[in-house]
């Protein structure tokens, strides 16, 4: 079965397709279209070939279009489809889902209102994705089943100390105003990973999660399930992020406003697209030019950046651990938690006392993609390094949900 995943931003599309059949599970092509609404940017690659050009792109549909264009186009290598007929159904990365959706689901008219009800909470996000369903209706037919997941429902099961926030009960109940948390596929697909790999049951499975990307979070899993994480009801929450701040004392909006007269608006991209990593730093949000950065000419700020980004972590390792009564295993995934031994190090150095020890060779080893186990042997919690796949997991959630 082809399926394919779309993952629908304010002014981008990304795409795979991915071939499901018994033991295969294999992205057969994969790209992004960037800067909707313009003149866009269109990368796209299928095994070798690999494509860049730009081409004027004026709404979701339109991209759409061209990604499938390109897929059944000799273009694409193959074609890696011969129709469009090939694709068997198509999944949704939805960024809210509010306390409606607490699994994926399949998409018809019911779920469309439950997702426009949505929009209040992720305004720029949701609207987004119903476009792309739109989108996907309009040119693949209301027959094509389309799946929606949610980056939110894998935190429902939070314990209610966990998800409210210590302000005026009503505006809960009047507005659903709580903690939510996102990258739950992400927390599905490694927790599952992490099952096969220690041969773990599900009700055996306590991890504290770091997912360090572009976006940043740790969430506590006990039992299987989330039980705490760090962004909130939107994904600013939290830890230091590329560009976004994580946790601040919410006065200093106020302090802000006054001293650059600035409008909330404002300070809310502010807080999203130029704090963080980028912020500390007033060089890039990148994490790896960051730490050459330091590497090469010594910059102070770029490592203020970093020691605030793992500090930042630390605490929160500190808060679930305690939090949790203990689990068995802290693990990484994420470009930067996949990818930087330094960084893993950082955060994890000197805690011992706490039965946490790295193996250095082992850090140094679970690089590009490599998984497994980094702490010395016999320690407890362990330390692991699982790759992240959310298009997968979005793939499997279609699967089950066309095939039962
Ligand atoms: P997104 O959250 O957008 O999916 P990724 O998970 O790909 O992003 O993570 C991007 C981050 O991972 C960037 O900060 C990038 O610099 C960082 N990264 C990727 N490779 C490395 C590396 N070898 N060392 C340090 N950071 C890395």
């Amino acid at each position: 079965m082809h399926i394919l995943v779309i993952n629908c931003g304010s002014s981008s599309l990304k795409f795979q397709l991915i071939e499901m059949q018994d033991q295969v599970e294999q992205a057969l092509a994969q790209g992004v279209v960037e800067r909707i609404g313009g003149e866009a940017l269109l990368t796209l690659r299928a095994g070798t070939r690999r494509i860049r050009k730009t081409a004027p792109v004026r709404k979701m549909r339109d991209a759409l279009a061209l990604v499938l264009e390109w897929l059944v186009s000799p273009e694409s290598g193959g074609p890696v489809i011969p129709s469009l007929a090939s694709i068997h159904a198509v999944g949704h990365r939805v960024v809210h889902g509010g306390e409606k959706f607490r699994s994926s689901v399949r998409i018809n008219a019911k779920v469309m209102t439950g997702l426009e009800d949505c929009i209040d909470l992720a305004p720029i996000h949701n609207p987004a994705n119903i476009n792309g369903i739109q989108a996907v209706q309009e040119i693949l037919g209301t027959e094509v089943p389309q799946i929606a997941v949610f980056d939110t429902s894998f935190h429902l099961t939070m314990p209610e100390p966990a998800w409210m926030y210590a302000i005026p009960y009503s505006l809960y109940r009047r507005h659903k105003i709580r903690r939510y948390g996102f990258h739950g596929t992400s927390c599905r697909f490694v927790s599952q990973r992490y099952r096969e790999l220690t041969g773990r049951s599900e009700a055996n499975t306590n991890l504290i999660l770091f997912h360090l990307g572009n976006g940043c979070s740790v969430t506590a899993i006990l039992g299987g399930v989330s039980v705490d994480t760090s962004m909130g009801i939107t994904p600013l929450e939290g830890l230091v992020m590329g560009t976004r701040s994580g946790d601040v004392d919410p006065a200093v909006l106020e302090l802000i406003a006054d001293k650059e007269g600035m409008n909330i608006h404002e300070m809310q991209a502010l807080l999203n697209k130029q704090s963080g990593l980028l912020g500390i730093s007033g060089l890039t949000h990148d994490m790896r030019d960051l730490l050459e950065e330091v590497q090469e000419n010594g910059d102070r700020r770029a490592q203020l950046a970093i020691d605030m980004f793992c500090y930042r972590a630390r605490k929160y390792l500190g808060a679930y651990m305690v939090g949790t009564g203990g689990v068995d295993a802290i693990v990484f995934t994420g470009g930067i938690g996949e990818n930087s031994d330094v960084i893993r190090d950082q955060i994890l150095r000197g805690l011992l006392r706490f039965g946490i020890e790295l193996e250095p060779e082992k850090n140094k080893a679970a690089v590009g993609g490599q998984e497994g186990r980094i702490s010395r042997d016999g320690l407890s919690p362990e330390v692991w390094v699982i790759p992240t796949n959310e298009e997968l997991m979005i793939a499997r959630d279609v699967l089950r949900l066309v095939t039962t």
